[in-house]
């Protein structure tokens, strides 16, 4: 299927050219190689992944399992096991994450080389669209200091995000950090500040105080995780501020001074008021991600973005330029792994002449926190806005076996249907392994099922998935252990 380009070297000519190789970029390299198209994959980190893979979900949940264990050890006295106060090595533990990020590039370029995909380090700019038949050409600054021109039939952007920074503050990834310098850090902050109360803030936050470190975090609205439902919001800030989380709500930084080897941090209310300071070893910015599309010549080509630097995309990932797409955080949407891959799923299969579909009302967004919280769809906010009448169905986890045995019995489980169809519009989970559970809820909405289907499906017990159950029976009041 390979594009033939009589001026072009053979090796140097694909049907499909991805610029980024995250979550976004290589599944849709991968599903287009398995459709029998020669593919490409350019990314100029050095290794495969992206984000996600380097910097983001897998080493935050290497460090979040690490610590979930370590703090966990001041319960095991509850079951009889007997242990040392534990010792933290954190270098070692840092060596863990790092192995979990490498086991998984060298996967992801074991998969390249299995269907036959070319994996190019460097930086990629599109120097010319695909026109009228002729291939669109990438020209690729290597790594290794050569270059290479690319040219493809169809051109995916997948280039996601990066930091946003925080106006009149400098990261320098020592005590100024984002992410990626909460991930490295070589000791335990005595305070760590954080600034946005997010996913992202809350998951870090989480391993620096199970590691010892004093947390506090400055959030500009009145709530946290504020994708999410409101109730979950509420009974997750309450459960997180008694594991020693400090919450300053409706404030924001207006300035970080790095004073004798400590930071001075700024902050006034949100809805403006008399500015106070609090000191900080390490201050974490967290506010969210932007999109990621500096040196792509998107301009020069014509590839318009909206207002807020995403890539624009109609139907299909199409940009304003025929023969380009664009995929994942680069566009606009959740900023998600998941949501990425079945983004590149789709744009492969529709480049293959299929009709696939991502389904944007059933996208779970999980914060993977102890507990953790887990939604998918709409919650009673959303629905309140719309005017849909709905029931909601609700179950505790301390009602559930389960649960109780294995001391896991803070949050619960919300179900929301609609009043009048009984179908599934919104399932929201605070609890011990919640973003497991939301699978189930996911698949169910898929399928557009009822809260009667979900009620009626038999879940094995004991597990904590007989929550979803019952929270599906309370829809008609009709839960059986509670
Ligand atoms: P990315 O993963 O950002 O990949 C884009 C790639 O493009 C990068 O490797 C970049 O080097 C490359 N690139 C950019 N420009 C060029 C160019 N011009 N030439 C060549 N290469 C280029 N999501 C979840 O779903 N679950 C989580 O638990 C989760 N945890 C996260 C934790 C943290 C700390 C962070 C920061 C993010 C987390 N995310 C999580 C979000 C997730 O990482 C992103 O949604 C996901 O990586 C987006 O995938 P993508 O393919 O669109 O882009």
């Amino acid at each position: 299927m390979a594009d033939s380009n009589a001026a072009v070297d053979a090796k140097d000519a694909f049907d499909v050219i991805v610029i980024g190789a995250g979550p976004g970029g290589y599944v849709c390299a991968i599903r287009a190689a398995q459709l029998g198209m020669k593919v490409a994959c350019v990314d100029k980190r050095g290794a495969a992944g992206g984000t996600c893979l380097n910097v983001g979900c897998i080493p935050s949940k290497a460090l979040l399992h690490a610590s979930e264990h370590f703090a966990g050890i001041a319960h095991f006295g509850e079951m009889g096991i007997g242990v040392e106060p534990p010792r933290l090595d954190l270098a070692a533990m840092m060596a863990f994450k790092q192995r979990g990020i490498d086991g998984n590039v060298k996967g992801i370029s074991f998969l390249f080389k299995k269907n036959g995909i070319e994996e190019v380090h460097g930086m990629a700019r599109i120097s010319v669209a695909p026109q009228g038949g002729s291939p669109g050409c990438v020209e690729v600054a290597l790594l290794d200091g050569g270059a290479r021109s690319l040219r493809g039939r169809h051109i995916v952007i997948a280039t996601g995000s990066e930091v946003a920074q925080l106006p009149g503050v400098t990261i320098d990834e020592r005590r100024v950090v984002s992410s990626t310098g909460a991930l490295e850090l070589q000791e335990v902050p005595r305070h760590l500040l954080v600034v946005g109360g997010g996913y992202i803030g809350l998951e870090l936050g989480s391993v620096w105080r199970r590691l010892g470190a004093e947390v506090t975090v400055v959030e500009f609205l009145e709530r946290i995780t504020p994708g999410m439902d409101g109730e979950l919001s509420k009974q997750f800030q309450r459960i997180l501020k008694r594991q020693g989380m400090v919450f300053r709500l409706g404030m924001k930084v207006a300035g970080i001074e790095e004073r004798n080897d400590r930071l001075d941090v700024t902050v006034l209310p949100a809805a403006g008021g008399e500015a106070e300071v609090i000191e900080a070893d390490v201050a974490l910015i967290s506010i969210g991600r932007v999109a990621h599309t500096e040196g792509l010549g998107l301009e020069a080509i014509g590839v318009g973005t909206d207002a807020r630097g995403r890539v624009r995309v109609q139907e299909r990932f199409a940009t304003d330029v025929a023969g380009i797409y664009a995929i994942g955080d680069v566009i606009a949407g959740p900023m998600l792994a998941h949501k990425a891959e079945d983004e590149g799923v789709a744009l492969a299969e529709f480049l293959s002449g299929q009709l696939p579909h991502v389904n944007y009302d059933a996208i779970p967004g999980v914060v993977y926190t102890a507990p953790e919280a887990a939604s998918v769809g709409a919650h009673e906010e959303d629905l309140q806005a719309d005017e849909v009448s709905y029931r909601v169905g609700k179950f505790p986890f301390v009602a559930n076996g389960r649960a109780k045995v294995n001391g896991t019995t803070e949050g619960f489980v919300k179900v929301l249907a609609d009043a009048g169809t009984d179908r599934i519009l919104g399932v929201h989970i605070l609890g011990a392994d919640a973003g497991n559970m939301i699978g189930e809820a996911v698949v169910a909405m898929e399928f557009s099922a009822s809260a009667e289907d979900v009620a009626r499906s038999c879940h094995a017990h004991p597990t904590l998935s007989e929550a979803i159950k019952e929270a599906a029976l309370a829809v008609e009041k009709r839960a059986i252990h509670a």
